[in-house]
Formats: structure tokens, C-alpha cells, sequence
């Protein structure tokens, strides 16, 4: 039975293994049902699905988990963790635990092998540290995948809902929502997690798109035209652009494809829609070829 939500007994776990927390590895365990059940119905996880989840900690998240999907795969990096895994996870057949760094699991290889290629779920309380790292990879290496349902810090999660315009929108924004549709499930307090994080939190569901919102020629190029209009946010588009090394055209040139997409020559990156970005994306590498 999934009993860790409960502080108590996730209490007892820790004094029983005299487990030291590191902040680095950003461990703050949830200790709150309802936001389990909350990820839980996000997620809609199934008989039929093969889950991953990142950083199970003591299990607390990964024991729902295991009895309400086909297969998982927890991938946990701090090895001190491992005993207590074995001990709360004991119950459960339906578990394969890896005590290894995400980053460096070829999660491709795994879906391959044990799911036969079909799409993933990726569901987790994120370390916050490696929080972009991990989406990114997961969405750019096309591990297939179904949804992912995480907990971040809330900052991250309105960046990635963020829409042309706002505040919050950047190269971030715009690389979740070309691979995915990103719904914000809950805002979490502090006090639903041991230790308390000092920031906010949020669980975001993530919906891949079968096929992309946008068709452009050349994905990696859209990318670097979408970090290099963010990366200088007070200048304008065709200055942020001109000063990228990746971008191989003049000021000129690149305003000339500004003026093409009928954008006024002062125009910022964070007006663009990801379709007007694919569009100038393709229009520059038009000049690029045809130097
Ligand atoms: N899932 C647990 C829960 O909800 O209570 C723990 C979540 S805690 C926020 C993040 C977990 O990720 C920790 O157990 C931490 O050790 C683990 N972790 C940190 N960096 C990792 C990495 N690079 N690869 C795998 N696990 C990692």
C-alpha cells in the first residue's frame, strides 16, 4: 500500500536509515496525499503503461506508481537511497530501479527494449537543479514519449505556459510548447514537502503533440534563432539577431527577412508566435543558402 505521503511515516523511514538530505541533489520529499493524488490524476497512469520516474527519493511518489501502471522505471542517482528503495518498494514486481544519473540513461534504448518503442510516461518530483536539462533532453533526443506529468519550481512552469508578450516567455516557452501542450494541474505549497524548498512549486502536465504545431525546414536552426532573440531581451530582434556567431548574416540581411514577414524593423523576440519563429527561421536560411 502507498504509505510514505503520510509525514509520519516518511519520518520514520528517514530516522530508521539516518538519511541525510543534500541539497544539491535537490531532495525535498513530498509528504502530502492530496498532491500525490493530484499528480496521480494528471497523469492518468494505467495497466497498460510503462512509467519513468525521476529521482524517486524514498518511494513515496514511485509506490502509486507501481500500483497503478504496467511497468517502472525509477531512476535515482544518490545511492544512499537504494537500501531504503529495496525495503519500500519490496511489495511491488512491476519495478526496475536504477541507481544512475538521468542524465546519462539512454531512456530511447530502455523505451526500445522493455516498452517495444511505444510511447512513455514520464511522471516525477523533478531535483529543480536539472529541471530544463531533463525536459529538453527527453523532448529532443525523441525518446517517444506520451505526456509528462512533474513538479517544478512554479517560475519554470509559468515560463513554460507563458504566451507572446508576457513576462514569462522565452526560449523555454517556446521549445515546450513546439514539442508539447503544457497544462499547469497545481500550485504546491512549501509545507507539502520535507525538507521545505524555499521556493514555490508547481505540477505541470505535459501532452506531446503527435506532430509538431508548426512544420519548419530545419529544427535545430529555429532553435538557435529562438536562444539568440532571447538572449539580449532589451535589444531588438534584428540587433539580438546580428550579434548571434551562429547566424551567418548581416544586420541588413536579417532585417531584410524581418521586413519579409511583415514585422516592423523594431520589432522584439518575445512578440513572435512559434509559428511566426519558424517562418523567419526558414526565410533565414534561405539568405544563409543562397550566399
Ligand atoms: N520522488 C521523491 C518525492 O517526491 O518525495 C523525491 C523527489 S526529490 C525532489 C528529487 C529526487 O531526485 C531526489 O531523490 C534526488 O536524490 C534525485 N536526483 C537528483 N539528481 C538526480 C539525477 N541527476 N538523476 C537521478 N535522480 C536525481
Amino acid at each position: 500500500m502507498a504509505v510514505l505521503g503520510i509525514p509520519q511515516n516518511t519520518i520514520a523511514v528517514l530516522q530508521k536509515y539516518q538519511f541525510h538530505f543534500q541539497k544539491k541533489l535537490g531532495q525535498n520529499f513530498l509528504i502530502d496525499t492530496h498532491v500525490l493524488d493530484k499528480i496521480m490524476d494528471a497523469a492518468s497512469v494505467t495497466n497498460e503503461d510503462f512509467v519513468l520516474e525521476i529521482g524517486p527519493g524514498i518511494g513515496t511518489l514511485t509506490q502509486y506508481l507501481c500500483e497503478n501502471a504496467g511497468e517502472v522505471l525509477a531512476v535515482e542517482i544518490d545511492s544512499s537511497l537504494i537500501p531504503i528503495l529495496n525495503e519500500t518498494l519490496k511489495d511491488y514486481e512491476n519495478i526496475t530501479l536504477l541507481n544512475q544519473d538521468i542524465l546519462k540513461v539512454d531512456i530511447g534504448k530502455i523505451a526500445a527494449e522493455k516498452n517495444l518503442g511505444r510511447p512513455i510516461k514520464v511522471v516525477a518530483n523533478l531535483p529543480y537543479y536539472i529541471t530544463t536539462p531533463v525536459i529538453m533532453s527527453l523532448f529532443e533526443s525523441h525518446v517517444p514519449i506520451d505526456s509528462i506529468t512533474v513538479m517544478v519550481q512554479k517560475e519554470v512552469a509559468e515560463r513554460m505556459q507563458a504566451s507572446p508578450g508576457t513576462k514569462d516567455y522565452g526560449a523555454l516557452s517556446l521549445a515546450v510548447q513546439y514539442y508539447a501542450k503544457p497544462q499547469i494541474v497545481a500550485n504546491v505549497p512549501p509545507n507539502c514537502f520535507m525538507p521545505r524548498p524555499k521556493v514555490g512549486s508547481t505540477v505541470i502536465h505535459l501532452t506531446r503533440h503527435e506532430t509538431p504545431p508548426v512544420l519548419t525546414d530545419d529544427e535545430k536552426l529555429l532553435f538557435r534563432v529562438i536562444r539568440a532573440s532571447f538572449r539580449q531581451r532589451r535589444k531588438t530582434l534584428a540587433n539580438g539577431l546580428s550579434n548571434a556567431a551562429e547566424i551567418m548574416l548581416s544586420r541588413e540581411e536579417i532585417a531584410g527577412c524581418i521586413n519579409e514577414l511583415g514585422l516592423p524593423a523594431t520589432v522584439r523576440g518575445e512578440t513572435l508566435t512559434l509559428s511566426q519563429f519558424s517562418q523567419l527561421s526558414d526565410l533565414i536560411k534561405n539568405r544563409m543558402k543562397s550566399k
